[in-house]
């Protein structure tokens, strides 16, 4: 009698590339049990009880290979062809740790959006070019741009490795950072990859500046046996934070201004004068942190400051680009 067939889709599904991202104990008990043979069988039926596949941005347990990883991207009708490179890297990097429903929930950062701080409009239709508020003070940094959207798994996600130091995530947020990154910037446009800085004070709070573990990520998705130490330097040498600030939450951006006003410090002119930094962090939500560090680059001499995170929370705007509510999924904006 045979076990439980493994259906011809998630064969191919797995052959297309996601087979190594898997954890070698996943999408067992649907193999076959005359390939497995009876003892096979059993010892697989029992790592897959020690090691149950739990998802890590809503917490349930899934059936192993029960995921398509090509639902979402390939039957969404509103999706966008650029969109389409961003969910397939998201799905990919996120496989083996979200079950379908949270793969699902992940919303890329579609055009048309503003040139600059890469807010997205409300009307899926149109250029990208400028919001209200960008128009009005367009501010130190030159861009801003994120993988995805603040809001489900990825949200999730990001407070997993913030607030409960899930290390293991680090890999696939890294590796999304790498790819997406692609899709954002040309190849030479930016010399530097710097974190936001943390303060002394806080990084022994905590214990790790979510920021910088996330560029040590990149930096080994870029598949160097040595770190570029050109691309990714020794970011404490250059660049640090010499004020603690107190929490952003529940700021506007007025306040949030004042808050972080002189936060940042430059230690290493020389290594920033003439060039095109990269500013790295978790989430974008008001800009007053990516702002204000920017101006402190550029004031040393930087010729281009750019900003690049893993999520950006997004008021809608309208067709001119003002806010038609405040900003959404903002629970934990500002909480460093
Ligand atoms: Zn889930
Ligand atoms: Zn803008």
């Amino acid at each position: 009698m045979n076990g439980p067939a493994i259906s011809s889709q998630t064969l191919a599904t797995k052959k297309e590339g996601y087979r190594h991202d898997v954890p070698a104990h996943a999408g067992l008990l649907r193999l076959k049990g005359p390939v497995l043979g009876f003892g096979g069988y059993i010892g697989r039926a029992l790592t897959d009880a020690i090691f149950p596949r739990k998802c890590r941005a809503c917490g349930a347990y899934w059936p192993h290979g029960s995921q398509s990883s090509s639902s979402h991207v390939d039957h969404n009708p509103d999706l966008q062809a650029g969109d389409h490179g961003l969910c397939n890297i998201f799905h990919r990097v996120a496989l083996p740790f979200l079950c379908s429903d949270c793969l699902t929930s992940f919303e890329p950062v579609r055009s048309p959006l503003c040139e600059r701080c890469g807010v997205m409009f409300k009307s899926p239709v149109g250029e990208d070019h400028l919001c209200s508020d960008c128009l009005r003070q367009p501010g130190a940094f030159r861009r801003a741009r994120a993988a995805g959207v603040y809001s489900g798994a990825l949200m999730e996600l990001v407070h997993q490795l913030k607030y409960r130091a899930c290390f293991v995530l680090l890999d696939p947020l890294g590796q999304l950072l790498q790819e997406s990154f692609q899709l954002h910037w040309l190849p030479g446009e930016i010399d530097m990859v710097l974190p936001i800085p943390l303060h002394a004070r806080r990084w022994r709070q905590r214990g790790f500046n979510q920021a910088q573990m996330l560029v040590d990520a990149w930096a080994r998705a870029e598949g160097r046996s040595t770190r570029d130490e050109c691309r990714f330097p020794k970011a404490r040498d250059i660049f640090v934070r010499s004020r603690p600030t107190a929490p952003q939450t529940g700021l506007g951006k007025p306040e949030r201004r004042r808050n972080i006003r002189g936060a940042f410090k430059v230690v290493d002119r020389a290594a920033v004068k003439g060039r095109s930094i990269l500013l790295v962090d978790d989430v974008y939500t008001t800009g007053a942190t990516a702002e204000e560090a920017a101006r402190e680059l550029k004031e040393n001499g930087a010729e281009a400051v750019d900003v690049f995170t893993i999520a950006r929370t997004m008021p809608t705007l309208d067709r001119m680009g003002r806010k038609e509510n405040g900003l959404v999924n903002n629970e934990f904006e500002g909480r460093e």
